[in-house]
Parts: structure tokens; sequence; C-alpha cells
């Protein structure tokens, strides 16, 4: 039996993966499935990343989010809608040609694109700010709702049990097995994955192996009312104008605004804030100007769980305990990746899914290693 705490879309892909392979599966989640930082994201997936790991993982991800709706027999609203990165100096510009030839060696299509042409894409661009774009049609965006709704009752089907307002509250070593103590009482289990992101350390204490320096940053949300669509379908993001982006909901057509404004904070504070509001609004109106004729609707704040490299940090950190956790801004987007290949590393020993476990291991902090920092937006 393995035990998966946290019930974001990590640990519930991740269930769902280990149950395909044959194995028994409990998960606990001591709010809702999805409560963490899984229904607060902005939808996005890309493989415009500035690294090989990243990159490579990324696009196999890809991949793999074409199929899920199928696979799992519901539509998570997958749309291969892009992401468009826009420059506004030379030497972003320089920047991006670099980073597009190294997504082109690993079969990213990236390419720049002009002014013009990006305005083709998203017509109420303010397209005359900007040098050129960094354009990827590959990349996309998914329903979070609907996906992991979608996985947890493809894994309820293979017989996973979910326990949702169950805490984990304590671990403890038992002969060869270890005993999960939870607020609905105790189970035994023979493998746990810490998959509580934001509250990785929380759970690796009780272990007494806190290696890894997981901080939760409150990031924040706007969502306008519905607009017409077609306009701003792929994620927009003019890195030099504070991380900031736009973004179309794939399901009704809001227009979801993100920055980079960030504040240090317990993940169980998801309180908004007026300040963001301002900050978010004057650079979204910057980017599409006809935004401001559009009424704000929603705002909402969540976590991104960063590690000090921004990676995450993916394997085995005591015999039979993993974690998957620390996922920044960019979770969503791995997970079908990560899940697969933390299930088939687990089950089967080793991965079809190009992740490179040096690159993700957890006790590289302790060694006083970091990789290159990830990319991340807002
Ligand atoms: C504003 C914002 C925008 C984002 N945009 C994107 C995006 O566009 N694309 C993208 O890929 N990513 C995005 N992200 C990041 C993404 O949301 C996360 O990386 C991803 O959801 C992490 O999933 P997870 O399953 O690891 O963690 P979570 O979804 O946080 O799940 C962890 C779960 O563990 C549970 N838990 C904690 N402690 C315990 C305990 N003791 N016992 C039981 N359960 C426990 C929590 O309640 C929580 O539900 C965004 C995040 C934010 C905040």
């Amino acid at each position: 039996m393995i035990g998966i705490i946290g019930g974001g879309i990590i640990g519930v892909a991740t269930a769902y993966e280990l149950a395909k392979l044959g194995e028994e599966v409990v998960v606990f989640e001591k709010r809702y499935f999805g409560s963490g930082s899984t229904f607060r994201c902005a939808s996005g997936i890309r493989a415009q990343f500035t690294d090989e790991a990243n990159i490579k993982l990324m696009k196999y991800s890809i991949e793999r989010w074409k199929t899920l709706s199928e696979e799992l027999g519901h539509n998570i609203m997958f749309q291969q809608t892009g992401y468009l990165f826009l420059a506004t100096t030379e030497e972003e510009v320089e920047a991006f040609k670099k980073n597009i030839k190294l997504q082109n060696k690993f079969g990213v299509p990236t390419r720049l694109i002009t002014p013009e042409e990006a305005k083709e894409i998203v017509p109420p661009l303010n397209a005359d700010a900007f040098l050129a774009g960094a354009w990827n049609p590959e990349d996309g965006k998914a329903s979070p709702f609907h996906t992991l709704y979608a996985y947890k009752k493809a894994g309820e089907r293979l017989g996973v049990k979910f326990y949702e307002y169950t805490k984990v509250v304590g671990i403890e070593k038992d002969g060869s097995k270890w005993k999960i103590k939870t607020t609905r009482g105790e189970f035994k289990v023979d493998i746990i994955i810490n998959a509580t992101n934001a509250w990785a350390r929380e759970i690796n204490k009780m272990i007494g192996k806190d290696i890894i320096p997981v901080t939760p940053y409150k990031h924040q949300l706007v969502k306008t009312e519905p607009i017409e669509r077609g306009q701003i379908e792929p994620l927009v993001c003019p890195p030099a104008w504070n991380d900031s982006y736009v973004i179309q909901d794939g399901e009704d057509g809001g227009v979801i605004c993100g920055t980079a404004l960030e504040y240090e904070s317990s993940p169980d504070d998801v309180t908004p804030t007026y300040e963001f509001v301002k900050e978010v609004l004057k650079w979204a109106v910057k980017i599409i100007p006809a935004l401001k004729h559009v009424h704000v609707v929603r705002q909402w704040a969540g976590h991104y769980a960063k590690t000090p490299d921004k990676n995450p940090a993916i394997g085995m950190i005591e015999e039979n305990f993993y974690v998957a956790v620390g996922f920044s801004g960019h979770g969503f987007m791995m997970a079908p990746a990560v899940a697969q290949a933390l299930a088939e590393k687990i089950v089967e020993g080793k991965t079809k899914v190009p992740l490179d476990w040096e690159w993700f291991d957890p006790w590289r902090f302790e060694r006083g290693e970091l990789r290159a920092s990830a990319f991340q937006i807002g």
C-alpha cells in the first residue's frame, strides 16, 4: 500500500499513475481536493523554459496533455493556444533568440515573431510597445478543475481511496512499514509520497528530514467578466513588465491577469490584497489597452512553493519515503509527466519520462548545490 499526503494535482495524478501500475493507493487531503495551489493556478502549460531539464520534461508533459481527456474519460479542456513572450529591449530580443535556439534543439518549435505577427495572434495587443515575440503555438492551457476531477475519478475507478478533510498529523516507523497518523485514524503503508507542496517542510519534519527549503509565497490573480473568445487565447507575457501576464480562461473566456507581486506568507493564508489589484491592472491595461473597459469579477490568492532555485524537489529522501514538492509557478503543467515518472520509478525502478533525477534531486540543497533558476512567471 502506498500513502500519498496532499490532494493537489501532483498527489492525485500520481495516485492514478500508481493504480494504473497495479498498486493499492490511499490519498490524504487536509481540506478538499485541489484546495491548495492547484485550483488557484492560471491554467498555463508551456515548454518555453530556459534549461534543458525543464524543456525536455515539459515537451513530454505536453505530449501527455494532448491525450489526457481521452485517457481519463473526461474533457479537461486542454487547448494548444500558445504562449507569447514579448520583448521590450534589444537585450531581451537577444535573450529570446538564445532560449529559442535551446528549445528548438529539443524539438520545441518556438520562433521569433514580429509585433505585427503578434497582433494577428492577439488582436487587441498593444503591439507598438514591443520589439519582438517568442511564440510557441504548442504551449497551451487546461482547466485545473476538470483535470483534477478527471484524474481523481479515473483513480477511483482503479480502486484508489481518496480521503478529504483528513489531515496527516504524525508519521512513525512501524517495523518495515510506516504508520501515518491522521485526523481520521491511523493507516499502515509501505511507501509514503509527500505531495504537500507549500506545506512540504511540515511533513518532512515528521520524519526528521527537513532537508528541502520550500518557502511559500502568496501569489494572486484577478479575472474579468467573459469577453468574446479568440482575442487573448495564448498566455501573453512581457517579462520586463514585472512578469505580468494575461490569458483568456479556456472555459468561460474571462481574462485572467497575474503579476509578480508576492508576499512570503503561511500557505493557509489566502486573503487577497487590494495592493495586488492596483498593481496587476496597471500592467494588464498596458498589455491590452481595451481591458480598461472590462469589469473585474473575481480575485483570489494561492501560493508558489519555491525552492531556492525554483525547481521542484523530486525523489527519495528516506527509504520508502518520496517527495514531489516545491513546484513554484509550474506544478500544474508538469503534473502529467512528474506523476508518471514517479510512479514508474517507484514500481518499476525506471521511467520512460525524460525526467533528470539528478537535476531535481531533493538532496541538492544539503550539498549546497543550486540548479540554474527555473524560469517562472508571475
Ligand atoms: C496564482 C497562481 C498561478 C499559477 N499559475 C500556474 C500556471 O499557469 N501553470 C502551472 O503549471 N502552475 C501554476 N501555478 C502553480 C501550481 O498551481 C502549483 O505548482 C501546483 O498546483 C502544485 O500542485 P501540488 O499538487 O504540488 O500542490 P497543491 O495543489 O498545493 O496541493 C498540496 C495539498 O496538500 C495538502 N496538505 C498540506 N498539508 C497536509 C497535511 N498535513 N495532511 C493532508 N494534506 C495536506 C494541502 O491542503 C493541498 O491541497 C500557479 C500558482 C498560483 C498560486
